[in-house]
């Protein structure tokens, strides 16, 4: 892989969302009147979710889908701010629906999301024709946005502490898995991230809400739910803490499967390990952010643990949690950052074994305290740290995965495989892709016992036991 297309990279196969752009509002009644929309979607499992919401949001006030751009009067892009390349890939994007908009003037364009928050002035600069633009927390008021008409662009970019969107249901993607915001928000303020700023400060959904929604979604056959949140485990509702809550999901006839991500490592209290370790439902499965494996980039970042800490805290994490797979987030080229802190990222890695990583160039992000020091190390110093680290994550996502080979393992049943001739393909426990061949009256939604036949870093394969 050139050091270019390695600017973010998924090594091995975690829960994480696609990096591409999604359409998720499912089409609704033809209705020659009502006016169709076509949603984008960029960046993490947060902002898949949140389109989910603004579908419903959408759909509540008349609109229905449209399957592309050129069939819309109104085209949403959803959007991530957290690194200039995605921003870069969105602005390339807006380019193109331009043209849809030459050719239809009456088409409506809007922007949203992470990287409307952070860029209102570069968007209205560099894409004068846009007609909505609405942050994260402006969803609900999208109805009256786009009602609006005029020269300027509607826009709305209120943080507002208290929006959780708790009463209205999403528009969830069918299939067996469901990715369901728990927490919004983020309070933590790491010196290069922008997220809080964009995003505003940590907010929790009522237990009583989640437990509705996600007894909805049992009741239409949904096995498996993930609760989302940027430091999901910080989670608290009154007395109700993260462990607390993954116990009261855990009642919920139907649900047999429960994950979570992205834990923050200072938030893995006691109460959040003894659920993962108690409640069966609960998946052997951690995504553990470790970012650097260097104590000084590590404060220099602002994380709130050392080196020492994290490797206590993996240590917890196995010995309550048997077979448990773990993965991780890894910036690399962060200010300051030497060829002894770069190597200090990669033995740690080695030593904590992971099953999977997503490793990043650093980016510097504008509001963030990082952003007035500026940037130390080249792009091509970040490009190269950033393939050696690919490579040797790339080999012990293989060798964790060969680990499998002749064990059992049970599979939620996903659907076909994408490589199709009757294979399915469904998730272990540790959240590993596992891919066999079907058999009559198998279905998604089954659980069914396969045992690993053979293994790459991405990989099992497997046969039925
Ligand atoms: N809240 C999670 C945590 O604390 O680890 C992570 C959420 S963040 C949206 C996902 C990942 O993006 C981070 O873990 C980090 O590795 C990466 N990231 C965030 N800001 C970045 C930046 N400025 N440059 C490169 N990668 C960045
Ligand atoms: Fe960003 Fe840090 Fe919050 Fe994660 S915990 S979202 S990296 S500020």
């Amino acid at each position: 892989m050139s050091a270019s297309a390695a600017n973010e990279v998924r090594c091995a196969d975690a829960m994480r969302s696609p990096k591409i752009g999604c359409q998720v509002m499912e089409p609704r009644a033809e209705s020659t009147a009502a006016p169709r929309v076509y949603l984008e979607t960029y960046g993490c499992q947060m902002n898949v979710a949140d389109s989910e919401t603004i579908s419903a949001v959408l759909h509540r006030a008349g609109y229905v889908t449209a399957d592309a751009p050129e069939t819309a009067d109104v085209i949403l892009l959803n959007t991530c701010a957290i690194r200039e390349h995605a921003e870069e890939r969105v602005l390339r994007r807006l380019n193109e629906l331009a043209r849809v908009k030459n050719t239809r003037p009456e088409v409506k364009l809007g922007i949203l999301g992470c990287m409307a928050q952070n860029n209102r002035d570069a968007l209205t600069e560099k894409a004068a024709y846009l007609d909505v633009i609405a942050g994260p927390d402006s969803y609900r008021r999208l109805p009256e946005m786009l009602a609006r008409s005029g020269f300027d662009p509607s826009i709305d970019l209120r943080l507002d502490r208290a929006e959780t969107y708790a009463d209205i249901t999403p528009d969830f993607a069918p299939g067996v898995r469901a990715y369901v915001t728990a927490m919004r928000g983020c309070d933590k303020f790491c010196a290069f991230c922008v997220v809080p700023y964009v995003r505003g400060r940590e907010r929790s959904i009522p237990p009583s809400d989640l437990m509705r929604e996600i007894r909805e979604l049992a009741a239409r056959g949904v096995k498996e739910v993930v609760l989302l949140g940027q430091t999901v485990n910080a989670y608290r509702f009154e007395d109700t803490d993260f462990g607390a809550l993954l116990k009261m999901i855990a009642t919920i006839d139907g649900i047999e499967r429960i994950r979570f991500t992205s834990p923050h490592p200072t938030d893995m209290t006691d109460s959040v390990i003894d659920a993962m370790a108690t409640v069966p439902k609960v998946q052997p499965y951690l995504h553990l952010p470790l970012q650097s494996g260097s104590d000084r980039i590590l404060a220099a970042m602002e994380r709130g643990y050392t080196v020492a800490e994290y490797l206590d805290l993996v240590a917890r994490v196995r010995a309550a949690i048997p077979n448990l797979a773990l993965s991780t987030d890894i910036i690399v080229g962060f200010r300051g950052e030497t060829d002894a802190d770069f190597e200090a990222t990669t033995a740690l890695m080695r030593a904590v074994g992971y099953d999977a990583a997503f490793m990043f160039k650093y980016s510097v992000r504008e509001h963030t305290r990082a952003y007035k020091l500026g940037d130390s190390v080249s792009e091509e110093v970040k490009g190269r740290r950033l393939i050696d680290l690919i490579a040797m994550q790339e080999e012990m996502s293989a060798s964790r995965n060969r680990a499998m080979v002749r064990r059992e393992f049970p599979v939620l049943v996903e659907g076909p495989a994408r490589r199709g001739g009757g294979m399915l393909a469904g998730k272990t426990p540790q959240y590993k892709t596992a891919i066999f061949r079907g058999l009559e009256g198998i279905t998604a939604g089954d659980t069914v016992t396969v045992r690993v036949d053979s293994a790459t870093g991405h990989s099992l394969m497997c046969s039925l036991a």
